[in-house]
């Protein structure tokens, strides 16, 4: 690994001073940044890590407002997958997070973290960059011509198949939440982006401070579904939350399109029906009516429909 100063930052305006000149990047628990940094994927290297860990007062922080929840950007997964309102009332996001990797894993992570990682195309990802792809700067996508079977069912933006990686980004777009930023307030579902080589619409200087996720209408319930080929460590094939009761039904489902997917054909197949073994399967149905798939990820067009059925009858 090359070598890199740090930064333990005080206060956000230090952070954002610190990004200033975009040579520096965000480190938080590091489990995707170190990773990243020791395997040289990127043609260019940050020269500074500006450790948010440190500020005060703390982003790390789980807070119940009239209103809502607020989620510091800080926080780690374990604590959100452990909190006793979370799991009671936001109970796709406890989920969610208690899904995500390993304990190890989830006692490092933080959910701002979570929502800015990048994405695990085993090209884009391969030691000391070795494929130069488009989301590099490059021309070429090696996985369109490559080994693609964990990609895109719905089709590339900006040229790449690469699918998101989280678990917590679907929870937070069924359950309506928004991300903080020390800019604005974006909502969850209009917060990620396919960028070079980012996955946020996140512009220079912008630091994730907070979650907010309004309460849940009355009688509202959420679930938070994962396939995924070894259930103690892995990323998600496919993933699905869904918010049903007490409004419009939310349905978003990730790893199947390069930006978390809402399925708003599945939301209006089963607005206003009972959730039942039916309507549930026409929802999943609805879910993939837009499904472009490769030929290797065929599969996981029938993964994504099961998981919408299942996640709905999971909620009631
Ligand atoms: C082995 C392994 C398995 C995994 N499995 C899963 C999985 O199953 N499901 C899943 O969802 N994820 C999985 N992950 C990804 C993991 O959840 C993320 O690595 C973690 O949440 C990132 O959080 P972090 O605090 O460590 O971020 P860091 O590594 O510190 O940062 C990640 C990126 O986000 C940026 N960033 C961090 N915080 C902020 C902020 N507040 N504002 C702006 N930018 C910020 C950093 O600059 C960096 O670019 C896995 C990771 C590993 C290593
Ligand atoms: S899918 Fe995206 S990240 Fe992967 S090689 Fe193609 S352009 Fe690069």
């Amino acid at each position: 690994m090359k070598a890199f100063n740090h930064t333990n930052a005080k206060t956000l305006v230090e952070a954002k001073t610190a990004l200033a000149g975009g040579k520096a990047e965000i480190l938080a628990g590091g489990t995707d940044l170190i990773g990243r940094l020791k395997d040289n994927i990127l043609p260019a290297y940050p020269a500074t890590l500006i450790n948010i860990k440190t500020i005060t007062p703390s982003l790390d922080y789980i807070k119940e407002e009239a209103g809502g929840l607020k989620i510091g950007a800080t926080t780690r997964l374990a604590d959100i997958a452990a909190h006793p309102v979370i799991n009671q009332k936001y109970t796709a996001l406890a989920q969610a997070a208690s899904r995500v990797a390993t304990p190890h894993v989830r006692d490092m992570g933080t959910i701002g973290g979570n929502l800015a990682q990048l994405h695990r195309c085993w090209y884009f990802r391969k030691p000391e960059n070795r494929f130069p792809c488009v989301r590099k700067g490059g021309t070429t996508c090696f996985a369109m011509m490559g080994d693609n079977r964990y990609h895109s069912i719905f089709g590339n933006v900006n040229k790449c198949i690469a699918v998101h990686p989280s678990d917590i980004a679907p929870a937070l777009i069924a359950l309506d939440a928004s991300v903080v930023t020390n800019v604005r307030t974006i909502k969850a579902e209009n917060f990620f982006d396919v960028k070079f080589p980012g996955n946020t619409v996140l512009g220079p200087g912008e630091i994730i401070t907070a979650i907010q996720v309004p309460a849940p209408p009355a009688g509202a319930k959420s679930a938070f579904l994962k396939f995924a080929i070894r259930k103690s460590i892995d990323f998600p094939i496919v993933n699905c939350a869904v918010r049903v009761g007490g409004g419009a039904p939310r349905i978003a489902l990730n790893a199947v399109a390069p930006k978390p997917y809402r399925a708003v054909k599945a939301e209006a197949a089963i607005a206003g029906k009972p959730i039942n073994e039916a309507n549930a399967e026409a929802a999943g149905a609805a879910a993939v009516q837009d499904a472009k798939p490769l030929t290797a990820t065929k599969y996981k067009v029938q993964i994504a429909k099961t998981l919408v059925k299942r996640a709905l009858l999971a909620a009631v």
